[in-house]
This record gives C-alpha cells, sequence and structure tokens, in this order.
C-alpha cells in the first residue's frame, strides 16, 4: 500500500487481535494503541467483562425489538441513567453519535416549539443530514446540500457572540464540552456556564455532543462535570459499548415530556444493551474515570517537558490529548504508526491526537511519549 492511501485513512497494517491497549498483527507485531479506534474502547481490546456479556446474552437473545422489556435492555438504561449527571433522568439507545445527535436536535425541536440551532465553528457531530447541518466544515456539507435548515453558527468559545446568537426563537444550542475533530479544543473558563444561563433564560434546549468525551475520558464520567453544567440532552457513542455500535442520549424531564414521535427499530437491542451495561458498570464501579484525570496529567507532563519546543503546545483534558506539532498531523500519526508501533489520529491538519484507553498506566504513557520524541527528533536532526 502507498503512502497516500495511508494518508488519506487506510493503514497498512492488518489487526488480528486486540488485548488491553494493545493490537497485534498475524506475524505478532505489538501496536500501541493510542487512537481506541476514536475512543471506542475505553476498557481497552476485548475487555473480558463486556466480552462475556455480550456472548452470554447473543447466546441467550440475540434480539427483540424495544417494546418487549429485557432484562439486558433495562439494565443498559439504568446503568446509562445512574451514570448520567443528575437530572437527565431519561434516555434512548440508538445505533451511533449521528444518530443520537439526530433525536438531540429532533426533540429540542418538538420540545420547545422552536426550529434555530445554533452551533459552533470547528464542531463536528455527525454525517447524517441533520447532524451534518450543525458540523462546522464545508467540504463534509456542501457536496449533499441543502441540509436541515436554520442552523447558525458562532465562533466556539466565545460567550458574547453566543449571547448575540440566543434568543427565544432558539431551540438548541448544541456544543461539544471540548471539541475533538476539530482540534482538541478546551473552550475558556466559564463558557459552558454562560451557555447554560443562556438557553435557560431563552428556554431553549443546550446540548453536549459527549460522542468523543464522555465515559469518563477527560477525568470525570462526562466532560461536563467537570466543567459544572448540566445539559438539557447529553448525546454519547463511541466509547459506550466498548466497541460495540452504539448511541444514547440522556434528557431532563422537560425535553422528555416534549419528545415527539421517534425511534429506531435496533434501540436498546439485547447484545448492545448487554456491552452497554458491562461497560458503563465497570468504568463507574472501577473508578476509570479518576485514572484518566490522573494519567491524564502524567501524560500532558511528560510530553510537555520531553518534547518541548519540538510542538507548538499540548492541551487537553484527562485522556483526550492534543499535540499541536509542527509539520502535517498525518505524517506524524504514519511515522509512529510505521517507525514506533503506536497508533494515533490526527485532528486537522496540525493537531495529532490521543485518545488511548482509559486503563494505560504510566509504563504505557512512557511508551507514547519516547515514541513522540522518536518521531519529532528525526524531524529536529
Ligand atoms: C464521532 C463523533 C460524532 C459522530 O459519531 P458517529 O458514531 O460516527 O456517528 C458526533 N459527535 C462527536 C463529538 C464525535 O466525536
Amino acid at each position: 500500500m502507498s503512502d497516500l492511501d495511508f494518508v488519506s485513512g487506510g493503514k497498512p497494517i492488518p489487526v488480528e487481535r486486540g488485548e488491553g491497549p494493545y493490537l497485534y498483527t498475524p506475524d505478532g507485531t505489538e501496536y500501541l494503541d493510542a487512537g481506541a479506534s476514536y475512543a471506542c474502547t475505553p476498557l481497552g481490546h476485548s475487555h473480558p467483562a463486556v466480552v462475556e456479556a455480550v456472548q452470554e446474552q447473543i447466546g441467550e437473545l440475540t434480539f427483540v425489538d424495544s417494546s418487549y422489556p429485557v432484562q439486558a435492555r433495562e439494565d443498559a438504561y439504568a446503568a446509562l441513567v445512574a451514570a448520567a449527571p443528575d437530572g437527565l433522568e431519561s434516555a434512548w439507545f440508538c445505533n451511533s453519535g449521528t444518530e443520537a445527535n439526530e433525536a438531540a436536535l429532533k426533540f429540542a425541536r418538538s420540545a420547545t416549539g422552536n426550529s434555530r440551532i445554533v452551533a459552533a465553528t470547528r464542531s463536528f457531530h455527525g454525517r447524517t443530514m441533520g447532524a451534518l447541518a450543525a458540523t462546522w466544515k464545508d467540504s463534509y456539507k456542501e457536496p449533499y446540500e441543502p441540509l436541515a435548515g436554520d442552523v447558525e453558527f458562532v465562533p466556539y468559545g466565545d460567550g458574547e457572540e453566543l449571547a448575540g446568537a440566543v434568543d427565544d426563537e432558539t431551540a438548541a444550542v448544541i456544543l461539544e464540552p471540548i471539541q475533538g475533530e476539530g482540534g482538541i479544543n478546551v473552550p475558556p473558563e466559564g463558557y459552558l456556564e454562560i451557555a447554560r444561563e443562556l438557553t435557560e433564560e431563552a428556554g431553549a434546549a443546550l446540548v453536549f455532543d459527549e460522542v468523543q468525551t464522555g465515559m469518563g475520558r477527560t477525568g470525570s464520567m462526562w466532560a461536563c462535570e467537570g466543567g459544572g453544567v448540566t445539559p438539557d440532552i447529553l448525546t454519547t457513542a463511541k466509547g459506550l459499548g466498548n466497541g460495540l455500535p452504539v448511541g444514547a442520549l440522556a434528557v431532563s424531564e422537560w425535553v422528555a415530556d416534549g419528545a415527539a414521535s421517534h425511534n429506531a427499530t435496533f434501540s436498546g437491542g439485547p447484545v448492545v444493551s448487554a456491552a452497554v451495561a458491562a461497560t458503563v458498570s465497570t468504568i463507574v464501579s472501577e473508578e476509570w474515570p479518576a485514572h484518566a484525570a490522573r494519567i491524564g496529567d502524567y501524560l500532558a507532563d511528560e510530553l510537555e517537558s520531553r518534547l518541548g519546543d519540538s510542538v507548538r503546545e499540548v492541551r487537553g483534558e484527562g485522556l483526550l490529548v492534543g499535540i499541536e506539532v509542527k509539520r502535517g498531523a498525518n505524517r506524524v500519526a504514519r511515522d509512529l504508526a510505521m517507525n514506533q508501533q503506536v497508533l494515533a489520529l490526527p485532528a486537522g491538519r496540525t493537531v495529532l491526537r490521543l485518545l488511548p484507553p482509559l486503563v494505560i498506566e504510566e509504563p504505557h504513557a512512557d511508551q507514547l511519549v519516547e515514541a513522540m520524541a522518536g518521531v519529532l527528533g528525526e524531524v529536529e536532526s
């Protein structure tokens, strides 16, 4: 395979097996997976608690639709609602992040009776027509227009601009508490509070898209908890089933009361529900968010001191880490993979993104830092 295949997303690494933070090729080469396939395996690859729950469920009952009470589904709801921020007492399961955001935008519209959506520059909310309309990047949108209408963009992190955009015709403000795809952008202190106050005053729904930031990644179960702000709707997916395809949203009472007809055939299927219940309960009971906070601090400190001037900035929260590099992030990711057997992800042109499983320990962090130093050192010399 050529460079071009890799740069455009393909990786010439035939993956056969995964265990914890490592992936293995058929010849036994070990790769440290610091991308976790976009944060989808917070507990590491093939975590025994999740594997066992899924194996048991698929053998017992693979699928019935959500009109039947099934224990696995009820366990998943209970686990998610218990783990959700206080005040978000109703949940609905779907199959992906974009679908969770579609539901969020629909519920915000039906509950408020308004249509206007306020979204942020550099946002990413998914690839279906509604979530895509609230996504910033033109190249994702233009070939598919017209998308869902009535979306206004404001500069991410700017409270004054947000205040100018939110009024009593606003249905929702949708924000990532820390932006992922857009470059690991941490908003200024107080920004989420401002969004909370503005939406409350206007009677609009505040939607936090925690598809990437949730499930303990930033050092608390949800990034909004770190900021002390509870939205009306929280969406999640990616790591929710530790690799099984599932998304969800948790909503406050007024949003639940105002939700109109909506559903999906596979909503809360027994097998993904078993994965969700096992993943969420393991993350909560084993306190992996606190571990992510500790290891995240260690990793950021080590990256900063070891890499020094060879990078522009290290930023993020917990194990959601962005490294602003001085050359193409795609190139750095490729060199890391091919020369250091470390897998990372770009987030835009110049930001390298690390989303390792929450279960990494200091030696894994050290391996990551050494690999980065190796790759960036080659450039300096
Ligand atoms: C990945 C992502 C999505 C889309 O999730 P899919 O499961 O790919 O549809 C939405 N929002 C954020 C913040 C994401 O990182």
